[in-house]
Protein backbone atom coordinates (compact mmCIF):
# COMPACT_ATOMS: atom_id res chain seq x y z
CA UNK A 1 0.00 0.00 0.00
CA UNK A 2 1.39 3.40 -0.54
CA UNK A 3 2.60 4.89 2.49
CA UNK A 4 3.51 8.57 3.22
CA UNK A 5 5.95 8.84 1.04
CA UNK A 6 4.66 7.11 -1.68
CA UNK A 7 0.84 9.70 -1.56
CA UNK A 8 3.41 12.58 -0.66
CA UNK A 9 5.35 12.04 -4.23
CA UNK A 10 1.90 11.71 -5.98
CA UNK A 11 0.24 14.91 -4.81
CA UNK A 12 3.38 17.17 -5.36
CA UNK A 13 3.61 15.92 -8.59
CA UNK A 14 0.04 16.30 -9.67
CA UNK A 15 -0.43 19.61 -7.93
CA UNK A 16 1.02 21.72 -9.74
CA UNK A 17 -0.72 20.42 -12.74
CA UNK A 18 -3.89 20.48 -11.18
CA UNK A 19 -4.54 23.45 -8.73
CA UNK A 20 -6.32 26.25 -10.34
CA UNK A 21 -7.97 24.35 -13.08
CA UNK A 22 -11.39 23.56 -13.50
CA UNK A 23 -13.11 20.17 -14.29
CA UNK A 24 -15.06 20.27 -17.85
CA UNK A 25 -16.27 16.57 -17.72
CA UNK A 26 -16.16 13.77 -15.38
CA UNK A 27 -16.85 10.11 -15.93
CA UNK A 28 -17.26 6.99 -13.35
CA UNK A 29 -16.62 3.98 -15.04
CA UNK A 30 -16.91 1.81 -11.71
CA UNK A 31 -19.26 2.51 -8.60
CA UNK A 32 -17.61 0.30 -5.72
CA UNK A 33 -14.90 2.20 -4.97
CA UNK A 34 -16.94 5.35 -3.49
CA UNK A 35 -17.63 6.13 -0.08
CA UNK A 36 -20.42 8.32 0.79
CA UNK A 37 -21.19 9.57 -2.10
CA UNK A 38 -23.54 8.23 -5.30
CA UNK A 39 -22.62 8.24 -8.64
CA UNK A 40 -24.47 11.36 -9.74
CA UNK A 41 -23.90 13.26 -6.94
CA UNK A 42 -20.07 12.74 -7.21
CA UNK A 43 -19.91 13.72 -11.25
CA UNK A 44 -22.25 16.70 -10.18
CA UNK A 45 -20.10 18.11 -8.16
CA UNK A 46 -17.13 17.59 -9.74
CA UNK A 47 -18.61 19.01 -13.50
CA UNK A 48 -17.50 22.63 -13.43
CA UNK A 49 -15.76 22.94 -10.13
CA UNK A 50 -12.14 23.66 -10.12
CA UNK A 51 -8.84 22.44 -7.70
CA UNK A 52 -8.45 24.64 -5.57
CA UNK A 53 -5.54 22.55 -3.78
CA UNK A 54 -3.99 18.90 -3.46
CA UNK A 55 -2.59 17.93 -0.55
CA UNK A 56 -1.59 15.32 1.54
CA UNK A 57 -3.23 13.37 4.67
CA UNK A 58 -1.95 10.47 6.05
CA UNK A 59 -1.57 7.72 3.03
CA UNK A 60 -4.73 9.74 1.03
CA UNK A 61 -4.45 12.35 -1.24
CA UNK A 62 -6.92 15.01 -1.01
CA UNK A 63 -8.21 17.60 -3.48
CA UNK A 64 -10.15 20.56 -2.14
CA UNK A 65 -12.37 21.42 -4.71
CA UNK A 66 -13.71 25.08 -5.23
CA UNK A 67 -17.07 24.19 -3.74
CA UNK A 68 -15.51 23.55 -0.35
CA UNK A 69 -16.36 19.79 -1.20
CA UNK A 70 -12.77 17.56 -0.59
CA UNK A 71 -12.46 14.24 -2.99
CA UNK A 72 -10.07 12.06 -0.85
CA UNK A 73 -8.67 9.00 -2.57
CA UNK A 74 -6.89 6.55 -0.78
CA UNK A 75 -5.22 4.69 -3.56
CA UNK A 76 -4.57 1.62 -1.16
CA UNK A 77 -2.58 -1.18 -3.26
CA UNK A 78 -3.15 -0.77 -6.72
CA UNK A 79 -4.61 2.55 -7.45
CA UNK A 80 -2.72 5.84 -8.90
CA UNK A 81 -3.78 9.43 -10.01
CA UNK A 82 -2.02 10.51 -13.09
CA UNK A 83 -2.50 13.82 -14.89
CA UNK A 84 -1.91 13.66 -19.32
CA UNK A 85 -1.17 16.63 -21.39
CA UNK A 86 -3.06 14.43 -24.15
CA UNK A 87 -5.79 12.35 -24.64
CA UNK A 88 -4.66 8.98 -22.62
CA UNK A 89 -4.20 6.08 -25.05
CA UNK A 90 -6.45 2.99 -24.40
CA UNK A 91 -4.14 0.72 -22.46
CA UNK A 92 -3.82 3.71 -19.93
CA UNK A 93 -7.41 4.20 -19.53
CA UNK A 94 -7.98 0.29 -19.40
CA UNK A 95 -8.22 0.55 -15.70
CA UNK A 96 -9.40 4.11 -15.22
CA UNK A 97 -11.80 4.17 -12.50
CA UNK A 98 -12.87 8.36 -12.48
CA UNK A 99 -11.38 10.45 -15.41
CA UNK A 100 -11.78 13.79 -15.69
CA UNK A 101 -11.52 16.61 -18.17
CA UNK A 102 -9.94 19.68 -17.40
CA UNK A 103 -10.74 23.12 -19.13
CA UNK A 104 -7.50 23.08 -20.96
CA UNK A 105 -8.04 19.59 -22.41
CA UNK A 106 -5.71 17.95 -20.70
CA UNK A 107 -6.94 14.62 -18.25
CA UNK A 108 -7.27 13.56 -14.79
CA UNK A 109 -7.44 10.13 -14.32
CA UNK A 110 -7.94 7.92 -11.32
CA UNK A 111 -6.47 3.96 -12.01
CA UNK A 112 -7.13 1.15 -9.80
CA UNK A 113 -6.64 -2.48 -11.56
CA UNK A 114 -8.63 -4.14 -8.61
CA UNK A 115 -10.38 -1.29 -7.19
CA UNK A 116 -8.96 -1.86 -3.72
CA UNK A 117 -8.93 2.06 -3.33
CA UNK A 118 -11.72 4.17 -2.44
CA UNK A 119 -12.66 8.10 -3.45
CA UNK A 120 -14.49 9.71 -0.78
CA UNK A 121 -16.42 13.07 -1.02
CA UNK A 122 -16.56 15.01 2.08
CA UNK A 123 -18.17 18.69 3.03
CA UNK A 124 -16.87 20.67 5.50
CA UNK A 125 -17.94 19.13 7.93
CA UNK A 126 -17.42 15.59 6.94
CA UNK A 127 -13.92 16.43 6.36
CA UNK A 128 -13.41 18.03 9.97
CA UNK A 129 -14.92 14.61 11.31
CA UNK A 130 -12.39 12.88 9.24
CA UNK A 131 -9.12 14.34 9.21
CA UNK A 132 -9.50 14.58 13.19
CA UNK A 133 -10.06 10.77 13.63
CA UNK A 134 -6.09 10.84 12.16
CA UNK A 135 -3.18 11.30 14.27
CA UNK A 136 -0.18 13.72 13.66
CA UNK A 137 1.59 13.97 10.62
CA UNK A 138 5.61 12.85 11.22
CA UNK A 139 7.06 15.69 9.02
CA UNK A 140 5.21 18.48 10.20
CA UNK A 141 7.49 20.63 12.83
CA UNK A 142 5.03 20.33 15.13
CA UNK A 143 5.08 16.37 15.48
CA UNK A 144 8.20 16.73 18.38
CA UNK A 145 9.40 13.70 20.18
CA UNK A 146 7.14 14.95 22.89
CA UNK A 147 3.73 14.81 20.68
CA UNK A 148 5.07 11.12 19.45
CA UNK A 149 5.14 10.11 23.29
CA UNK A 150 1.92 11.71 23.81
CA UNK A 151 0.27 9.70 21.28
CA UNK A 152 1.88 6.45 22.51
CA UNK A 153 2.03 6.64 26.40
CA UNK A 154 0.02 3.92 27.86
CA UNK A 155 -0.34 1.82 24.85
CA UNK A 156 0.26 -1.97 25.66
CA UNK A 157 0.05 -3.53 22.42
CA UNK A 158 3.54 -4.00 19.74
CA UNK A 159 5.23 -0.85 19.14
CA UNK A 160 5.24 -1.89 15.85
CA UNK A 161 1.82 -2.19 15.74
CA UNK A 162 1.36 1.32 17.86
CA UNK A 163 3.11 3.16 14.96
CA UNK A 164 0.66 2.01 12.10
CA UNK A 165 -1.96 3.20 13.81
CA UNK A 166 -3.50 5.58 11.93
CA UNK A 167 -5.57 7.18 15.02
CA UNK A 168 -2.24 7.49 16.43
CA UNK A 169 0.60 8.40 13.79
CA UNK A 170 -0.22 9.03 10.31
CA UNK A 171 0.88 7.98 7.03
CA UNK A 172 3.52 5.16 8.60
CA UNK A 173 2.82 1.54 7.12
CA UNK A 174 4.57 -1.65 7.04
CA UNK A 175 7.64 -0.89 4.83
CA UNK A 176 8.14 2.12 7.17
CA UNK A 177 7.76 0.96 10.28
CA UNK A 178 9.67 -1.90 9.74
CA UNK A 179 12.88 0.43 8.45
CA UNK A 180 12.35 3.11 11.63
CA UNK A 181 12.88 0.20 14.03
CA UNK A 182 15.70 -1.50 12.98
CA UNK A 183 16.85 2.33 12.20
CA UNK A 184 16.09 3.12 15.80
CA UNK A 185 17.44 -0.58 17.05
CA UNK A 186 14.02 -1.29 18.73
CA UNK A 187 12.40 -4.68 18.92
CA UNK A 188 9.59 -4.63 17.18
CA UNK A 189 7.21 -6.64 19.33
CA UNK A 190 8.47 -4.62 22.18
CA UNK A 191 5.15 -3.56 24.20
CA UNK A 192 5.03 0.22 23.57
CA UNK A 193 4.54 0.99 27.69
CA UNK A 194 7.86 -0.22 27.78
CA UNK A 195 9.82 2.01 25.64
CA UNK A 196 12.45 3.99 27.70
CA UNK A 197 12.09 7.57 26.78
CA UNK A 198 15.68 7.46 25.10
CA UNK A 199 13.59 4.95 22.47
CA UNK A 200 10.93 6.97 21.92
CA UNK A 201 13.32 9.80 21.27
CA UNK A 202 15.47 7.32 18.77
CA UNK A 203 11.87 6.11 17.22
CA UNK A 204 10.75 9.24 16.39
CA UNK A 205 13.76 10.64 14.38
CA UNK A 206 14.59 7.40 13.03
CA UNK A 207 10.66 7.91 11.78
CA UNK A 208 11.04 10.71 10.42
CA UNK A 209 14.47 10.23 8.98
CA UNK A 210 13.24 6.93 7.33
CA UNK A 211 10.09 8.85 5.59
CA UNK A 212 12.21 12.19 4.69
CA UNK A 213 14.58 10.15 2.95
CA UNK A 214 11.79 7.99 1.18
CA UNK A 215 10.22 11.09 -0.12
CA UNK A 216 13.19 12.32 -1.48
CA UNK A 217 13.62 8.65 -3.55
CA UNK A 218 10.15 9.46 -4.74
CA UNK A 219 8.60 6.39 -2.95
CA UNK A 220 9.08 2.26 -2.59
CA UNK A 221 8.29 0.60 -5.67
CA UNK A 222 7.72 -2.78 -4.26
CA UNK A 223 4.76 -4.17 -6.85
CA UNK A 224 2.25 -1.61 -8.09
CA UNK A 225 3.09 2.00 -6.85
CA UNK A 226 4.20 4.41 -9.75
CA UNK A 227 4.83 8.08 -9.11
CA UNK A 228 2.32 10.78 -10.46
CA UNK A 229 4.21 11.08 -13.68
CA UNK A 230 4.16 7.10 -13.98
CA UNK A 231 7.71 6.46 -12.65
CA UNK A 232 8.90 3.70 -10.21
CA UNK A 233 10.09 5.17 -6.73
CA UNK A 234 13.71 4.36 -5.58
CA UNK A 235 13.78 3.73 -1.85
CA UNK A 236 13.90 0.24 -2.68
CA UNK A 237 17.25 0.66 -3.29
CA UNK A 238 17.86 1.71 0.15
CA UNK A 239 15.81 -0.28 2.47
CA UNK A 240 17.58 -1.99 5.18
CA UNK A 241 15.20 -5.05 6.66
CA UNK A 242 12.22 -4.73 4.46
CA UNK A 243 12.21 -7.53 1.96
CA UNK A 244 15.53 -8.49 2.85
CA UNK A 245 14.61 -11.94 5.42
CA UNK A 246 17.20 -14.33 5.11
CA UNK A 247 20.03 -11.66 3.81
CA UNK A 248 22.64 -10.31 6.23
CA UNK A 249 22.10 -7.25 8.25
CA UNK A 250 23.83 -4.37 7.28
CA UNK A 251 25.08 -3.73 10.84
CA UNK A 252 26.23 -6.75 11.80
CA UNK A 253 26.01 -9.46 8.75
CA UNK A 254 23.85 -11.31 11.12
CA UNK A 255 21.26 -13.06 9.16
CA UNK A 256 17.93 -11.16 9.36
CA UNK A 257 14.73 -12.87 10.45
CA UNK A 258 10.73 -12.89 9.62
CA UNK A 259 8.15 -12.84 11.88
CA UNK A 260 4.20 -12.50 11.14
CA UNK A 261 3.18 -12.74 15.01
CA UNK A 262 3.34 -9.47 15.97
CA UNK A 263 0.53 -8.25 13.20
CA UNK A 264 -0.12 -11.00 10.90
CA UNK A 265 2.84 -9.00 8.54
CA UNK A 266 6.10 -9.58 7.59
CA UNK A 267 8.37 -7.74 10.64
CA UNK A 268 12.03 -8.27 9.39
CA UNK A 269 14.22 -7.28 12.12
CA UNK A 270 18.30 -8.12 13.01
CA UNK A 271 18.21 -10.64 15.89
CA UNK A 272 20.32 -8.24 17.26
CA UNK A 273 18.48 -5.51 17.14
CA UNK A 274 19.06 -4.00 20.92
CA UNK A 275 22.71 -4.11 20.90
CA UNK A 276 23.73 -0.80 20.30
CA UNK A 277 26.69 -0.25 19.05
CA UNK A 278 29.21 2.32 19.66
CA UNK A 279 31.01 2.01 16.77
CA UNK A 280 28.92 2.25 13.99
CA UNK A 281 28.73 6.03 12.04
CA UNK A 282 24.55 5.47 10.51
CA UNK A 283 23.20 5.32 13.94
CA UNK A 284 21.15 8.30 15.44
CA UNK A 285 22.49 10.58 18.00
CA UNK A 286 19.72 12.27 20.39
CA UNK A 287 20.33 14.14 23.54
CA UNK A 288 17.79 13.30 26.10
CA UNK A 289 17.81 16.86 27.37
CA UNK A 290 17.26 18.77 24.33
CA UNK A 291 15.58 15.67 22.26
CA UNK A 292 17.32 17.10 19.15
CA UNK A 293 18.42 13.98 17.15
CA UNK A 294 21.15 13.60 14.60
CA UNK A 295 22.23 11.25 12.14
CA UNK A 296 25.95 10.14 13.25
CA UNK A 297 27.61 12.00 10.52
CA UNK A 298 25.58 15.06 10.97
CA UNK A 299 26.69 18.13 13.04
CA UNK A 300 24.61 19.01 16.15
CA UNK A 301 21.88 21.47 14.86
CA UNK A 302 22.78 23.68 18.56
CA UNK A 303 26.15 24.33 18.12
CA UNK A 304 27.06 23.01 15.13
CA UNK A 305 29.84 20.74 16.19
CA UNK A 306 30.40 17.72 13.54
CA UNK A 307 29.18 14.31 15.88
CA UNK A 308 31.32 11.54 14.42
CA UNK A 309 30.52 8.28 15.80
CA UNK A 310 28.19 9.26 18.30
CA UNK A 311 26.46 6.21 18.43
CA UNK A 312 24.02 6.40 19.52
CA UNK A 313 25.04 8.98 21.99
CA UNK A 314 21.82 8.99 24.04
CA UNK A 315 23.17 6.43 26.36
CA UNK A 316 26.44 8.39 27.05
CA UNK A 317 25.77 11.82 27.69
CA UNK A 318 26.42 12.35 30.86
CA UNK A 319 23.76 13.20 33.35
CA UNK A 320 23.96 17.65 33.02
CA UNK A 321 25.61 19.39 35.43
CA UNK A 322 27.43 22.36 35.80
CA UNK A 323 30.07 21.61 34.33
CA UNK A 324 30.36 22.71 30.74
CA UNK A 325 32.68 19.88 29.17
CA UNK A 326 30.81 16.78 29.63
CA UNK A 327 31.79 13.76 27.11
CA UNK A 328 29.52 11.77 24.94
CA UNK A 329 30.54 8.82 23.73
CA UNK A 330 34.22 8.66 23.04
CA UNK A 331 34.88 12.50 22.42
CA UNK A 332 35.78 15.24 24.70
CA UNK A 333 33.39 17.91 23.45
CA UNK A 334 34.69 20.75 22.45
CA UNK A 335 34.62 23.60 25.17
CA UNK A 336 32.99 26.01 22.31
CA UNK A 337 30.04 24.79 22.32
CA UNK A 338 29.31 25.78 25.83
CA UNK A 339 29.82 29.12 24.33
CA UNK A 340 26.23 29.30 22.20
CA UNK A 341 23.37 30.23 24.41
CA UNK A 342 21.04 26.99 24.09
CA UNK A 343 17.51 29.14 24.07
CA UNK A 344 18.86 31.18 21.15
CA UNK A 345 18.56 28.15 18.92
CA UNK A 346 15.66 25.87 20.46
CA UNK A 347 13.16 28.58 21.59
CA UNK A 348 10.20 27.25 22.16
CA UNK A 349 10.72 23.63 22.16
CA UNK A 350 12.09 23.75 25.81
CA UNK A 351 8.99 24.99 27.34
CA UNK A 352 7.13 22.19 25.38
CA UNK A 353 9.72 19.28 27.34
CA UNK A 354 8.64 19.86 30.38
CA UNK A 355 5.13 19.03 30.11
CA UNK A 356 5.62 15.80 29.76
CA UNK A 357 5.74 14.02 32.78
CA UNK A 358 8.94 11.53 32.88
CA UNK A 359 11.05 13.56 30.28
CA UNK A 360 14.11 15.76 32.09
CA UNK A 361 13.07 19.25 32.54
CA UNK A 362 16.36 20.50 34.09
CA UNK A 363 18.44 22.36 32.00
CA UNK A 364 19.41 21.44 28.41
CA UNK A 365 22.63 19.84 27.67
CA UNK A 366 24.93 22.45 26.20
CA UNK A 367 25.95 20.48 23.08
ZN1 LIG B 1 22.36 -6.58 12.89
Amino acid sequence: MPELPEVETIVREIGPRLEGHKIVRARLKKTDVLRRVSKPRLLRTLTGNAVEEVSRRAKHAVLRLASGHRLVVQPRMTGSLIVYDRRPTKDETKYAVLTCTLEDGRFFLYRDVRRLGTLWLLDEKGWAAYTSRIGPEPLEETFTPFVFAERLQGTRTAVKKAIMDQRRLAGVGNIYANEALFEARIDPSKRTHKLSLDEFARLHAAIRDVLERAVNSSGTTVRDYRTGVGERGRFQFELKVYGRAGEPCVRCGKKLVTTHTIDLRATTFCPTVTVLSTSSSSGICVCPYTMISARGNAACSLCGVGWPNWSPCVTTIAKPSSSTSATCGRRERSSRSSTLPYTAVTGASVSRSVRISGFPTSPPCRM
